[in-house]
Order: structure tokens, then sequence, then C-alpha cells
């Protein structure tokens, strides 16, 4: 499931490739992923000019110059692929098709149906429903030790279940909660309630560097965020404990005393952590 960064670097690819064009021809191959498509997508999509992206949480907005956005949702298993524009034939699973005025055609692929297509005034997109109950962007200078102590104070849930909740920070899922957790030293089985304060300033920066690190490794990794398939924004990235049970930690080596990385399982999704450095 694609998660901050990996959104981020497919919203970068589409800001690369759409930013100024005009969608020529928009179609729909059905009338619903996760929730219904707006009746009116294809003639709202069609003729306008893209004139900007940006992200919120796991959520990309396509800005167009009429004042519409398009909010799209990766969901499971969505994937947005860009080729040249060819003789349409509907790749399978492929539920919307943009072409541009330069001859590029967008492919919205999304087996498992959980992505969403929307469309919301550009003026009000921060009262979208699925936008409106966000947390704080985790990359934002807004995002600091204060603002996340303030979240946590009195919860009484491990520190992972609480970061994967969007209302306390927006966009992270269960792989850079992992890797946030380990940077920071923190065990994920802490109460939420006892963060605030000076672990906080650590697990803040912890929480920014991780997906930096990963943001930049989608970037170096792809030309132009674009894999030479066309799929946008996915990325091979070397975690640090995510599904490295039993693997000794890069703090560990050499130390007879370290376990191995350990899976356990919370709120039914596995965890991965050091038990030797993570307290
Ligand atoms: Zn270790």
């Amino acid at each position: 499931m694609p998660e901050l960064p990996e959104v981020e670097t497919v919203m970068r690819g589409l800001r690369e490739r759409l930013e100024g064009r005009v969608i020529v021809r928009a179609m729909t191959h059905r009338p619903d992923l996760r929730w219904p498509l707006p009746e009116n997508l294809q003639t709202r999509l069609t003729g306008a000019r893209v004139t900007g992206f940006r992200r919120r949480g796991k959520y990309i907005l396509m800005r167009l110059a009429g004042g519409d956005s398009v909010l799209l949702h990766l969901g499971m298993s969505g994937r947005i692929v860009l080729t040249p524009l060819r003789p349409n034939q509907p790749t399978p699973h492929e539920h919307m098709v943009l072409e541009t005025d330069d001859g590029c055609r967008l492919g919205f692929v999304d087996p498992r149906r959980f992505g969403s297509v929307d469309l919301v005034p550009t003026r009000a997109e921060e009262r979208h429903r699925l936008l409106a109950g966000l947390g704080p962007e985790p990359l934002d200078g807004g995002f600091t030790a204060a603002v996340l102590s303030a979240a946590l104070a009195g919860k009484r849930t491990p520190i992972k279940a609480a970061l994967l909740d969007q209302k306390v920070v927006a966009g992270l899922g269960n792989i850079y909660v992992c890797e946030a957790l380990y940077r920071a030293r923190l065990s994920p089985q802490r109460s939420a309630h006892t963060i605030p304060g000076a672990r906080a300033e650590r697990l803040v920066p912890a929480i920014k560097d991780t997906l930096h690190e990963a943001i930049e490794a989608g970037g170096s990794s792809l030309r132009d965020y674009v894999r030479p398939d066309g799929e946008l924004g996915y990325f091979q990235h070397a975690w640090k404990v995510y599904s490295r049970e039993a693997e000794p930690c890069d703090r560990c080596p050499g130390r007879p005393a370290c376990p191995g990385v350990r899976r356990i399982t919370q709120s039914g999704r596995s965890t991965f952590y050091c038990p030797r450095t993570q307290r």
C-alpha cells in the first residue's frame, strides 16, 4: 500500500509531466471505485488546463484552471501509468484515462478498487470530507514536538497505533511508523501518553528524516519519478527494520546480546523493531 513518500513521488511525477497541459479527452470505464465517481467527471475534465499539484496526507490534488481540483487516492493497489498516446486499448483494471494536448496518456489502474477519484472546488479543498479530519502534515514546519505532544497527551494506546491515526499526523502508514520509531529508539509498545516532552523532541525529527530519505530515494532511483514502463512513483527502498525479522539491525551487529529485529502484531498488523535499542 502506498504511503506518504510513494504518494509524494507520484505527485512529483504528475507535476513534471502534466502541469500546464490541457486535458483533451477524459474517459471513465466504470461508475465507481471505492465511492461513486462524480457524474460530471468527464465533462469537467475535458478541455481543462492543469495548473498545479499538491499532496495532502496520502491524497493528491490536481488543480484545474476552472476552479476544480481532482482528488486522487491510490487506496491499496492504485497505480498511475503515463505512456505516449496510443489507440485506445484499456489495460485490465484501468478505470480512468486522461489524454493531454502534448500526446500523453494517463491511466489510473486499480485492481482492488480501494482508490478514489473526486472533484472538489480548489478554494474548499481542505473542507472535503476525506481531508477535513486530517492532522498536520509531518513535513510541514508546523509539525513540531509541541504539536505532537499535545496530540498524544493522555492517550493510552501504543505509540505505534497513535501514529497510524491520521488525525494525529497525516500520511503515515505501517512501514514508515516502524522505521521512524526505530530511528527515534522508541518502543512501538510504549504508551503514547509517555511520549510528550523529550521523547517527542526525538520522534518528530525521526519522522521527518525517515520520510525525507524515502522521498529522496524515490527521486534518485526513478528518472523524473517515472519508471521505464511508465508507472509513477514506486521504488525499492532499503528499510532498516520493516520486514527484517530476525536480522540484526544496523545498530546491533557484533553485539552477542542482540536478538535481532523482532516482529509482533499490533492492531492486526505487523510491527518490526529492535528490542535492544528501542525502549
Ligand atoms: Zn538492534
